[in-house]
């Protein structure tokens, strides 16, 4: 597909094919979304309208989120992905978390999705569930990653953590890890939330000068409330600088405020990751098009302005 053709994906209307996410990166900075399905217990059908209003976004690929445990085969994440695919033309990436699966099951998931035309898979260990008992075949997302390309012609990308991931006991302990989920096949990353921009930067120096050279697109969350906030920080440990604090402990009471507090401060993120020639922006939707809308809004133009094409 020529450059520009890829390029005016996020800007107009019409229908496209979905196609391997790797291929985005090579001409323009890249524009995503991540949503969660609905839960098992749920109708798939609730996430409908959401999607409906993701579409007029026109975001270049929405990841889908599997949950590590007891989440079963994804059938909820592999029905969403479909229906993007299929009714609203956007190309699905599906979440692979492994931890807690054997290969068997792994195989049978790698099959639906073949069956289901998934061809994007974001690869991940996934979070250790308490009491369930970890996969000896899949330690590590480096594990799965090295299986499904023997499995077959996947695009598979992986997460990274612009300040280390949890478990990790430094930055540049988790960047050699990181290195070999590049090494394994991965062709491009998903950062981890981060408030900080310059935490990103130095990550992505550090992560160069270490031998990753795969795009690295940076997870951006909009924070819109205060309980979203502690939950998230107490699960990735992100730091809080100065300026969001002082907006969080203004605004948390009023609602409102905080929300668009919040939107502004994810466009303020956006616009300085662009001017340092980010590859690309995945935006944590939350499953709230409002904030994404008012968000893509913001920055359409200087993505369109500032493409590589
Ligand atoms: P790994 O790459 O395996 O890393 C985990 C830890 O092990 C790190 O500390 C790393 O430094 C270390 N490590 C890696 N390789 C080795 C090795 N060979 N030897 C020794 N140590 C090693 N979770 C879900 O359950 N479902 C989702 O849908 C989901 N989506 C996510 C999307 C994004 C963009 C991100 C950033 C995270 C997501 N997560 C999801 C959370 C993720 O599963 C957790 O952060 C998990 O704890 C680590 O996953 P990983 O794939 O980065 O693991």
């Amino acid at each position: 597909m020529p450059a520009c053709n890829i390029r005016m994906q996020i800007f107009k209307k019409d229908k496209v094919n979905p196609m391997k996410v790797t291929e985005f990166f090579k001409n323009k900075t890249v524009f995503s979304f991540e949503v969660f399905p609905p839960k098992k217990t749920s109708p798939v059908e609730s996430i409908y309208e959401t999607l409906e209003a993701i579409e007029e976004l026109h975001p270049d690929f929405v990841s889908i989120t599997l949950g590590a445990g007891g989440s079963g085969n994804g059938e909820n994440t592999i029905a969403v992905a479909k229906r993007l695919k299929e009714k609203h033309g956007i190309t699905p990436m599906a979440h692979l978390p492994c931890i807690h699966h054997t290969k068997e099951q792994i195989d049978s998931i790698l099959h639906e999705f073949t069956e289901n035309g998934i061809e994007n898979i974001l690869a991940l260990r996934g979070d250790l569930v308490p009491d369930l008992v970890p996969s000896t075949d899949f330690e590590h997302a480096s594990d799965l990653i090295e299986y499904i390309r023997s499995k077959g012609d996947f695009d598979i990308a992986a997460a990274c953590y612009p300040e280390g991931h949890l478990e990790a006991p430094n930055l540049d302990t988790d960047i050699e890890f990181l290195k070999r989920k590049q090494e394994a096949g991965a062709t491009h990353l998903i950062s981890q939330l981060f408030f900080d921009n310059e935490a990103f930067y130095n990550f992505r120096w550090r992560a160069e000068r270490a031998g990753v050279n795969i795009p690295i697109e940076a997870g951006i969350m909009p924070v819109t409330n205060r309980k979203q906030i502690e939950r998230m920080v107490s699960m990735c440990g992100a730091s809080l600088p100065r300026k969001f604090t002082r907006i969080i402990q203004k605004y948390e009471h009023n609602p409102d405020a905080l929300r668009d507090a919040g939107i502004a401060y994810a466009i303020d993120q956006i616009v300085d990751l662009l001017a340092e020639g980010v590859d690309g922006i995945h935006l944590y939707t939350m499953n709230n098009p409002y904030v994404a809308r008012r968000i893509t809004e913001a920055v359409s133009g200087i993505i369109k302005t500032g493409d590589k094409c």
